[in-house]
């Protein structure tokens, strides 16, 4: 590692569980984040800024003035641009040691699997079932360990599905049916910091999953009120009638 790397990293690298050998491990993972939008936001700027050597960006939608009062990698001069341009000119700002790879064209269930198949972890922050059950379905077919996250109005929820475990909870097993798209934040509204401590809790859960420190929140649910100020989890039993990993 340069010296320049070795200070921009310092206070990570000063952290005994991780030092300079996990700052190592750290600069050559890649991590796949799907959505560019309030969680992948903060996601992408924590992991660009701590170092995982390549992030693959993907999200086919442009920037909307909408978007800007809580997905915080974009600006006003990006209104209109593909949020993969505008995130990747922020991230390179923030840390131009690292790679990104810029997926702005919809991901079909051939193009997520050869992208999984390169990443160490994958990061859900989408917005509706219909993309999260193709994630974890994919996920769990290569055993690539999945953090999904999601907000909407003043509450959150994050859950990480480890499936080099083999007797793990998935997704499907959380949410069997797929439900009505509507309860997303475009038609129902969001509390901006919201999705940023939701985002920030799914680069940390990635961050932990790639040096395998810490326990992570493996088969649980974590759910935050943000109007009560209030944290539970509970855990996430496998359903042994899944359609995808039963
Ligand atoms: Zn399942």
């Amino acid at each position: 590692m340069q010296d320049e790397q070795l200070l921009r990293y310092s206070r990570q690298i000063f952290l005994p569980e991780i030092d300079v050998v996990g700052q190592q491990v750290l600069l050559s993972s890649r991590v796949l984040i799907l959505g560019l939008g309030g969680l992948g936001s903060p996601a992408a700027m924590y992991l660009a800024s701590g170092g995982v050597g390549t992030l693959a960006l993907a999200d086919f939608d442009d920037v909307d003035l909408s978007n800007l009062q809580r997905q915080v990698v974009h600006g006003t001069s990006d209104v209109g641009s593909p949020k993969t341009a505008s995130a990747a000119k922020r991230l390179t700002e923030m840390n131009p040691d690292i790679e990104l790879i810029e997926l702005s064209e919809k991901l079909n269930e051939k193009t997520l699997q050869a992208q999984v198949e390169l990443a160490n972890v994958v990061l859900d922050c989408t917005d509706n079932f219909s993309s999260r059950f193709l994630i974890n379905k994919v996920c769990f077919q290569q055993r690539t360990p999945l953090v999904n996250g999601s907000a909407v109005g003043f509450g959150g929820q994050l859950a990480v599905f480890d499936f080099s475990n083999a007797s793990t909870p998935c997704y499907q097993c959380l949410y069997p049916v797929e439900g009505p798209d509507g309860d997303h934040c475009s038609d129902t509204g969001v509390i901006g910091p919201l999705v940023g401590v939701i985002g920030s809790l799914q680069a940390l859960e990635s961050l932990k999953i790639i040096l395998s420190i810490g326990q992570t929140l493996a088969a649980k649910l974590l759910l935050f009120d943000a109007f009560e100020s209030r944290w539970h989890s509970v855990s996430i039993p496998a359903d042994p009638d899944c359609s995808i990993c039963s």
